[in-house]
């Protein structure tokens, strides 16, 4: 395992971390799925013991049992030697006592007296601006005076403009938990954003570097790019390589479900250092995205000038699923989020053909025609 300080807060942290999102299931004897507690504290438990130090659950993970199951697996002896986060749930925060409420309840559920980290959960503008009118910052002061948080940061889902809004308004932060592989480098904060908080002294910590574990199992032609290359890394050995590499990211979260991946990720991370990709290694992954970008169907830039469309049905969203179909091969990634986009009554189906949206796409997508395949698709 490898390891580096973290940043200046006096502690190092290892490069590989345990998101406590995707831990292994069963059903309960009321059919219920929860999850596998012995598996999942084995395999914490496996990780720590084979040098992991950085463990990252939240309030919803797991309909709420993630924090309890990381709280029994961190018991006899291991709490002490990982750095604990989790994340208050925003979207819950009516009032600024909620802050303390929802805070006080984890510490409960996990059985500490405090985190290494509390991170304000998956904050776009609107949440964020939310967070302001509550006075957050009154809330942070008060958690750390009194020892049930150590150190302060936030998770991030947003455009980067919003990035740099919530980086610029506070000077306490110590971490910022941003999506970033491969794929998504100029995504949301991206490879700029990790830049930018960098340079002001807030350590990030990397979430999806396996884009919800697609970059693990890529199409046959990016595979095959892979085998022809002579280095012979893993698919998820690039993935992790990718982020691995900068000196800014801290730690990489992964979600590992079976103690196979526990142990296939820790063999991985035996190799990630800080720079250790040479310039050719960052051309090839700047091949691999290209061939990833080939595969996309709809060339829709999600500029959203279609939206909102008279009917509703939620174009943008509609077009990213099908590409993410075609782009991993995988129908799955399409039949997915299209459930969810008609239970949002967004679905390609309420199209009435009125022409509105053709008449402003700057791509001059026939989004008429592309809505009837996917709702053929459907
Ligand atoms: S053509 Fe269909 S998708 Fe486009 S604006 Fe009209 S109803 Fe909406
Ligand atoms: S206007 Fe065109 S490019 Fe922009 S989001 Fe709509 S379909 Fe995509």
């Amino acid at each position: 395992m490898n390891y580096v300080p973290f940043g200046d807060l006096g502690f190092d942290v290892s490069r590989l971390g345990f998101g406590m999102m995707r831990l292994p299931t069963v059903s309960d004897e009321q059919g219920k799925t929860v999850i596998d507690r012995p598996e999942a504290i084995r395999m914490l438990r496996y990780a720590i013991d084979h040098g992991l130090s950085y463990v990252d659950t939240a309030y919803p993970y797991h309909g709420g049992e993630s924090e309890i199951v990381t709280g029994l697996a961190l018991k006899d002896g291991y709490r002490e030697r990982v750095t604990l986060t989790t994340k208050l749930p925003q979207w819950l925060v009516k009032e600024h006592a909620d802050m303390d409420k929802f805070l006080d309840e984890q510490l409960k559920k996990l059985d500490v007296p405090h985190v290494d980290f509390y991170l304000l959960h998956a904050l776009d503008r609107e949440a964020f601006h939310k967070l302001q009118r509550l006075d957050y910052k009154s809330f942070i002061k008060r958690a750390k005076a009194d020892g049930r948080v150590k150190h302060i940061g936030f998770s991030f889902h947003d455009e980067h403009e919003v990035f740099r809004e919530i980086v610029d308004d506070y000077d306490g932060w110590e971490l910022a938990q941003i999506q970033l592989n491969y794929l998504d480098d100029e995504y949301q904060a991206g490879e700029s954003g990790m830049r930018y908080a960098g340079e002001r002294g807030i350590n990030i910590v990397v979430m999806e570097p396996l884009r919800g574990g697609a970059l693990a199992n890529p199409p046959q032609s990016v595979r095959a790019m892979m085998e022809e290359n002579g280095r012979h890394y893993s698919p998820v050995e690039w993935a992790f390589r990718y982020a691995g590499d900068f000196a800014e990211v801290k730690t990489i979260l992964s979600g590992m479900h079976t103690m196979e991946q526990v142990k296939d990720n820790l063999d991985v991370f035996s190799r990630v250092a800080v720079g250790s990709l040479s310039e050719r290694d960052r051309g090839f992954i700047r091949e691999l995205k290209e061939a990833y970008l080939k595969r996309i169907a709809i060339g829709c830039t999600r500029c959203e000038y279609c939206q909102p469309c008279p009917q509703g049905v939620l174009i943008p969203r509609i077009f990213a699923a099908v590409n993410e179909a075609f782009m991993f091969e995988d129908d799955s990634r399409f039949s997915n989020p299209y459930r969810q986009i008609v239970k949002e009554q967004g679905d390609a189906a309420r199209c009435v053909a009125c022409g509105q949206c053709e008449s402003v796409c700057p791509q001059q997508l026939p989004i008429i025609r592309l809505l009837q395949d996917a709702a053929a698709r459907a």
